[in-house]
């Protein structure tokens, strides 16, 4: 196992005839595995989990774009904050206030998508799509850019609930830029993963997240 350069460059080929953005999501993977990538030209990459994100983003160039897709708790976005690329899984009003003011400290505007819940499992963070035309308020925080919208679908082999869901985030999404909620247009639409970024795409993704497909399989739980 390691490093899937074939499939790497397929998924890579095939993106960009449709103009989406590929994270490779290296979280549990080594830094080497990571520079693979790198040396092919890949330089969006997701992680999961700050401690882990600061001793890669320590070790591995500094032009890497890092994205953190995982669940952000609000005690340690001072860290990831000098240098996040994008933060993906932007949940609750608490982490927005934090992210601004850790944003405003060091004199930058951070770049946020916020999480939206449309799967079924009730583990999944994020805002309900109602939420979105109440979040007005977020115009006044002037440390953060809201990019658009993040979204993970159910875990399950039904194809149609799956295109449901991302359908449901699409339309947030639209409805978004239809109503100006945020006062600026969403660029990013940041869902689809290993097993369901083509459906992803096929429901209007700008942006997957992938990492199986091209690090193999982790070990450890996700
Ligand atoms: C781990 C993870 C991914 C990548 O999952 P794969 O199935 O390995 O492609 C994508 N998005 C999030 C939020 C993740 O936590």
């Amino acid at each position: 196992m390691g490093v899937n350069i074939a499939a790497y460059k397929d998924i890579v080929k095939e993106l960009q005839a449709q103009k989406v953005t590929l994270v490779a999501v290296s979280k549990f993977k080594s830094a080497e595995d990571i520079m693979e990538l790198y040396e092919l030209g890949q330089r969006d990459f997701g992680e999961n989990f700050v401690q882990e994100l600061l001793l890669k983003q320590e070790a591995l160039p500094k032009d890497i774009r890092w994205h953190f897709i995982g669940h952000l708790q609000s005690n340690k976005v001072k860290y990831i904050a000098p240098f996040v690329h994008l933060i993906h899984g932007v949940d609750s009003k608490k982490l927005l206030a934090e992210i601004n003011k850790q944003a405003l400290k060091l004199d930058k505007e951070i770049h946020c998508l916020l999480q939206i819940h449309i799967a079924e499992e009730e583990t999944k963070f994020g805002f309900g799509s109602h939420e979105l035309s109440e979040l007005h308020g977020l115009n006044e925080l002037p440390g953060i850019k809201i990019d658009g919208l993040m979204g993970m679908a159910s875990f399950t082999d039904d194809e149609q609930k799956i295109k449901k869901e991302f359908g449901e985030l699409k339309k947030a999404f639209d409805q978004a830029n239809r109503l100006s909620t945020f006062n600026h247009q969403l660029s990013t639409l940041s869902m689809g993963m290993s097993s369901d970024y083509q459906l992803a795409i096929q429901s209007g993704s700008t942006m997957v997240r992938i990492g199986s497909l091209l690090f193999g399989s982790r070990n450890q739980p996700a």
